[in-house]
């Protein structure tokens, strides 16, 4: 069965977009996924075609209608009721590799864009939708949000990337970034790529990439190194992991 993105935005236009060129591009024509558009306008009734309306209680901007968004949402899912609904919005879940993942492995996804203020919070009360974010910062719409949630899943589809094996060792795989990466010149501006990765030992050459990740998530980023001490904490073998983290 092919994965199919049906994207509820207000500019379809903005779709594939980056999406139609190099592997995503490629795999689309290969037919690895496949793309739909909805445009909440279509779903109006009023003579305006009004997807928005001003702030119930005051206040800067226009916020998307819960009734005219939910009807599109209800004729998207009707199409694929077994994918996940999303929503974009920065009040949402930081998505995860994990869930990027999960939502590759699946039959699809419906992803909804918002604009202006954001949704009338009532949508999500009444509908099963999966709110997200794609970080810490505000977009002017979710449609870049989709593409990247896109990106991200397409290269995960079997055949997208080159080897198969490319995708296991990367960030967030494993809960911690990668290690860093080096090719030729052997010596650029007087910096030299490190004697380990060029003696040909294997297992030297993953000790030190292993050992290069761990330093690099703790300096970088605590956040998932906490984490990744707090999940082995709770594992059976939880102590085992804290003493292998201390060496
Ligand atoms: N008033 C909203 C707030 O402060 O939470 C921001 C609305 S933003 C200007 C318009 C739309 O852009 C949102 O409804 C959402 O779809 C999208 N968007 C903005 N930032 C995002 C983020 N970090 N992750 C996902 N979507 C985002």
């Amino acid at each position: 069965m092919t994965f199919t993105a049906q994207i509820l935005t207000l500019y379809p236009e903005m779709f594939p977009g980056p999406l139609g060129t190099s592997l995503a591009g490629r795999a689309r024509e290969e037919g690895k996924w496949a793309l739909n558009t909805v445009n909440p306008r279509d779903f109006t009734t009023d003579k305006h075609r009004s997807v928005d309306d001003t702030p119930a209680g005051g206040g800067a901007g226009m916020v998307l209608r819960a009734d005219v968004m939910a009807t599109a949402v209800d004729f998207a899912s009707g199409k694929q009721p077994n994918a996940p609904i999303l929503a974009m919005t920065p009040r949402g879940k930081p998505l995860t590799q994990a869930r990027i993942r999960d939502i590759s492995s699946g039959p699809g996804v419906t992803i909804i864009c918002g604009r202006f203020e954001g949704f009338d919070e009532r949508l999500f009360e009444g509908r099963n939708i999966e709110q997200v974010s794609i970080g810490d910062y505000v977009l002017s719409g979710g449609e870049m949000g989709a593409l990247v949630l896109l990106d991200a899943c397409i290269r995960l589809f079997p055949g997208v990337m080159g080897a198969t094996a490319s995708g296991d060792d990367e960030s967030f795989e494993h809960g911690i970034l990668e290690y860093p990466q080096y090719t030729r010149p052997q010596i650029w501006e007087g910096r030299i790529i490190p004697e380990v990765l060029r003696s040909g030992d294997h297992a030297k050459i993953a000790a030190w990439r292993k050992q290069r990740a761990e330093e690099d998530t703790r300096l970088r980023r605590p956040d998932l190194w906490e984490r990744r001490r707090d999940a082995s904490d709770q594992s059976p073998s939880g102590a085992q992991g804290k003493d292998k983290d201390k060496e």
